[in-house]
């Protein structure tokens, strides 16, 4: 049995492969179909594949490689999954629910290596990287869970923001935004889809060369590298001037805006000089950034880090406004469950 998965080929990818094995090109435009738009969980659901190319698809692929282990619901309609892989690793997919529609944040590798000292996903180092197929199927799987409820819902947003770095697993993170993008596949438009990075200034640059267009936010998370060190590791190998200059390339080249994410720990991180800093450093460039303040979830293996006090978090959005920074502070979702990244996989294992 093929442990391949469907999922993680791209349309022109499949295209290919039909070819080499002696099919016509249209047999991709239907399997896609019935995969993206009827989204059949079982081969067999494809009644207009002619038998033999079926049993070909059936001998090299997998049509589904992730299995739900167990999913906690809130009250406020978010649903975090999660996933066993086919090695029997443990991943989480969360559903979110917002005024603008539904969003799934998905999981990019199993583990991190990052090493961020707030983050309860780097308590488990990286074991291995998500296949193209693992990352999408996580979004099918979501819209299979909606497809069963009486109103039919469908996933409108994006973000990978789950365990994992995304641009730690490059080539496999490509191949599931174009799949994502793809008219023919998820349909999600760039504009919907989210990639969060710790900040792998070298990387940046690939991505903006992709011309994938899909939005860039950046966990900065500190206006200093003498603050960001302390909780991020990856400062030492890129640090804050050489992440600005990667900023830079990316708003010239894509004339786009960037996300700054930003959560506020409780002294560390939070006062107002530290939202100065922050303003100053944005400087010029403040017509192409927004600031997303995010509150932090505390982690039962991270007591040294709160989350900032209501008024320190008020007043750090009072002091970024009026110094003209765009800004907003990231609603939360399902703080009745294990809300925190990372926190309910850590707790299964
Ligand atoms: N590795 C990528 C994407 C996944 S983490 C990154 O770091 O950007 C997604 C976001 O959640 C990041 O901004 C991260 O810093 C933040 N995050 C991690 N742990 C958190 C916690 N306990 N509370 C709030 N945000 C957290
Ligand atoms: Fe990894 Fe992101 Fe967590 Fe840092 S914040 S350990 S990069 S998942």
């Amino acid at each position: 049995m093929s442990e391949v998965s469907i999922y993680g080929l791209t349309f022109d990818q499949l295209v290919e492969w039909l070819l080499e094995h002696g099919h016509r090109k249209y047999r991709a435009l239907q399997v896609w179909d019935w995969l993206y738009r009827k989204q059949v969980e079982r081969f067999s659901e494809m009644i207009d594949i002619p038998e033999d190319c079926l049993q070909l698809l059936v001998r090299h692929f997998i049509l589904g490689s992730l299995d739900e282990h167990c999913k906690q619901i809130s009250a406020d309609g978010t649903i975090k999954f999660l996933f066993r892989l086919k090695d029997d690793h443990l991943i989480e997919t969360v559903l979110m629910r917002h005024k603008f529609g539904l969003s799934a944040c998905v999981t990019s590798q199993v583990g991190c290596n990052m090493g961020c000292s707030f983050c309860a996903s780097g308590l488990v180092t990286k074991h291995r990287d998500l296949t193209g197929g693992e990352i999408v199927e996580q979004i099918i799987k979501v819209q299979h869970h909606l497809n069963q409820q009486k109103q039919a819902e469908k996933v409108s947003h994006v973000v990978v923001m789950g365990i994992g770095e995304p641009l730690d697993n490059f080539k496999n993170l490509v191949t599931s935004l174009q799949i994502m993008k793809d008219h023919k596949g998820l349909a999600i438009g760039a504009r919907h889809i989210t990639v969060s990075t710790s900040g792998l200034a070298d990387k940046i640059y690939e991505f903006t060369d992709t011309d994938l267009r899909v939005n860039l936010a950046i966990s900065l998370h500190a206006p200093t590298n003498e603050i960001r060190a302390r909780i991020m590791n990856i400062n030492r190998a890129f640090p804050i001037e050489a992440l600005i200059q990667a900023i830079d390339y990316y708003i010239v080249k894509t004339k786009r805006k960037i996300t700054l994410e930003y959560i506020l720990l409780k002294d560390l991180n939070d006062r107002r000089e530290h939202a100065l800093q922050l303003a100053d450093l944005i400087g010029d460039r403040r017509k192409f950034v927004n600031v997303n303040i995010i509150h932090y979830n505390p982690v039962d293996e991270h007591p040294q880090y709160q989350r900032s006090e209501h008024e320190s978090t008020l007043a750090f959005y009072d002091t970024l406004k009026k110094r003209g920074i765009n800004c907003s502070i990231r609603l939360e979702h399902g703080t009745d469950i294990d809300a925190a990244c990372g926190q309910l996989r850590s707790k299964q294992i």
